[in-house]
């Protein structure tokens, strides 16, 4: 079985261009959510192996998730997904323990190696 993962973006464009460039590879979709409340309702049920979180969503934005799911579960492997590539909020992104920070357009290359590096 490959490593598990959660798609945590309200744009569904975005989850359908992930589970393309994941088909073949050793990761899979586990589970999609449309946005932070969601994610952190969810993550204890799905227990994914990583969270790719986008940063603008409706509501609780993504790193105010990531921050909440870290708090609960420090072990927690999250890749902040968004097209913000702001210094601060790279910044902000690791400060709260994200693992990586890959930018949209998504890119396939990119993508798998911040997952290897989040994995590593
Ligand atoms: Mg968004």
């Amino acid at each position: 079985m490959g490593k598990r993962i959660m798609i945590v973006d309200d744009s569904r464009v975005i989850e359908v261009q992930m589970a393309k460039l994941l088909e073949g590879t050793e990761y899979e979709v586990a589970a999609y959510c449309k946005d932070g409340e969601e994610a952190l309702a969810r993550y204890g049920e799905v227990l994914p192996d990583l969270v790719t979180m986008d940063i603008i969503m409706p509501g609780m934005d993504g790193l105010e998730a990531a921050e909440a799911i870290l708090e609960d579960y420090p072990e927690a492997r999250i890749v902040m997904v968004s097209s913000l590539a702001y210094e601060d909020t790279i910044q902000e992104a690791d400060e709260i323990g994200a693992k990586n920070f890959v930018f949209k357009p998504l890119d396939k290359k990119q993508l798998l190696n911040a997952f290897e590096k989040a994995f590593a």
